[in-house]
């Protein structure tokens, strides 16, 4: 079997290939999200560990010294019971932490406190806007766990000259959530993944801003359709594959993706996939073949017998959850006139859906408004691969109210958007809305100040000029783009209509 980069573990056995326009994708996520505490799971450490230096949030628990006991960080529990809920799972009785015995340099202890035959919750699920529409996603259960170190290759992870450990991840508080494999595309999987960290921040539990929060690893593979409903979870007709450790949100699609073309052109090869670990290279974009016999080993799961088991269905009964996603998007729908597909987009971001929220009430009712951020702001928000936290709330109420007052264009609230964004990002600071339409000249040009623009642009395009008295129409629209990139926009489009048309037809055929 190779092991080199993007060779498939293969051997050759015609009898597999079947049709391949018969065949389905197979995706389930075991997700791992940092809940986003002060404090440690075990210990009062600080969480904001991120700006200093290493090895300064630790203490003897967290560094698992011997004769250190753990305590349980109760708003952990009840951040995770949220989520809990929130996936609609059952929640158990009693819940218990286990360790999860391994010897790796970053888990100082020597084994990993977690959760096994007693998680907090099981069978739950997440509706999510599928490929063929509404959809239901499994959840298979919900548990908790402490992070472990981190460690810091020199030189690269291929060949490092020499490793460095930082514990002051070493017990941050990690909630796990595994799917069944429903998903059946890398599509759905983000959808899924995106309705997930919206219900997360909506919670108040996560923020998936900070660096290093998530973790996802994806079981996938292709299997003849409707193999997976008669044959269940467990067995696989075809290898699968399971890819460790992706870091962030686009890289789990991007992935997913890599692996389907190359378990597909194995198949269609005629070569038999065997079920292996790969690692997701994301500045490469392609996974990797593990040597996964190493992985593959007993932990030796037992009771942690520092901890007491936890009553956290009871626990669980007490807590009340806010508003979430869904009944969020229905709000929005009835209070500010959405359509149901802004209201998805403004809804799908915990960020959005609060900015949006603290608009004053006159803009937020407009259906301008809603346009504005669901396709403009987000629109060029992705572009620049940043987020509406770096957009000052007051900038944006003041260029929203520039358009509506009719102060400038929309076409230029675009420039002026991009402006500002680009400063933000440049410098982390922007002028107000009102100095950069200053700057760029982009106030709106009544029907006065356009005449002296069209006359210059008929004089300059005598050919359309006496197309248009011909009666060929699409001279018209012409002859109105060169007054617009002219004047880059600034004009009212109705109202240089009415004045071009005017001028045209008083100069007679
Ligand atoms: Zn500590």
């Amino acid at each position: 079997m190779s092991v080199l980069s993007g060779t498939p573990p293969v051997s050759s056995d015609s009898s597999i290939a079947t049709d391949p326009s018969n065949d389905e994708v197979i995706i389930g996520l075991e997700i791992h999200c940092q809940l986003d505490t002060s404090t440690k799971l075990f210990c009062g450490c600080s969480t904001d560990y991120r700006d200093d230096g290493p090895n300064t949030h630790v203490c003897p628990i967290c560094l698992g010294l011997p004769g250190t006991l753990p305590k349980v960080n109760k708003k952990a529990v009840e951040y995770a019971l949220k989520v809990a809920k929130a996936l609609n799972c059952e929640i158990l009785e009693e819940s218990e932490f286990a360790r999860k015995n391994y010897f790796y340099p970053d888990l100082n202890k020597g084994y990993q406190i977690t959760q096994y035959d007693r998680p907090l919750a099981v069978r739950g699920y997440l509706d999510i806007e599928g490929e063929d529409g509404e959809k239901r996603v499994r959840i298979t259960r919900v548990h908790m766990e402490e992070d472990p170190g981190r460690l810091v290759h020199k030189g690269g992870t291929d060949r490092p000259k020499y490793t460095l450990v930082d514990y002051n991840r070493a017990g941050i508080p990690l909630i796990e959530i595994v799917t069944e494999p429903d998903l059946r595309s890398p599509k759905e999987a983000r959808r899924f993944l995106n309705k997930l960290r919206a219900t997360l921040e909506y919670l108040g539990v996560y923020d998936s801003e900070k660096e290093g929060s998530l973790r996802v690893d994806a079981n996938i593979s292709i299997q003849p359709r409707g193999w997976f409903e008669r044959e269940g979870k467990g067995k696989a007709d075809r290898g699968r594959a399971e890819v460790k450790n992706i870091s962030s949100y686009k890289g789990v699609e991007k992935a997913l993706t890599f692996e389907i073309t190359r378990q597909k052109n194995a198949i269609r090869r005629g070569q038999k996939l065997e079920s292996a670990t790969r690692h997701f290279v994301e500045t490469r974009g392609v996974t990797t073949a593990s040597r996964s016999k190493e992985m593959e080993q007993d932990y030796r799961y037992f009771p942690e017998p520092d901890l007491r088991p936890l009553r956290v269905r009871s626990w669980s009964d007490k807590i009340v959850l806010p508003e979430l996603p869904d009944a969020r998007k229905v709000r929005f729908i009835r209070e500010y006139g959405f359509s149901p597909t802004h209201a998805a987009t403004v809804t799908g971001d915990w960020r959005v859906a609060e900015f949006y929220d603290n608009l004053p009430k006159d803009l937020a009712v407009s259906a301008a408004t809603a346009t504005w951020i669901a396709d403009t702001l987000l629109g060029e928000l992705n572009y620049r691969d940043m987020s509406i936290s770096d957009v000052p709330h007051g900038h944006f109420i003041e260029l929203i109210t520039l358009i509506r007052k009719d102060t400038i264009t929309d076409k230029s609230g675009v420039e002026v958007l991009r402006s500002l964004l680009d400063q933000l990002k440049e410098a982390g600071s922007c002028e107000k809305p009102s100095e950069c339409v200053k700057r760029l000249n982009l106030a709106k040009t009544g029907g006065e100040g356009l005449e002296p623009v069209i006359s210059e642009v008929l004089a300059e395009q005598p050919q359309a000029v006496s197309d248009y008295a011909s009666g060929k129409s699409e001279a018209f629209n012409f002859l109105i783009g060169q007054v617009m990139k002219k004047t880059r926009g600034r004009v009212d489009p109705t109202e240089l209509n009415r004045v071009m048309r005017e001028t045209l037809d008083s100069r007679g055929p």
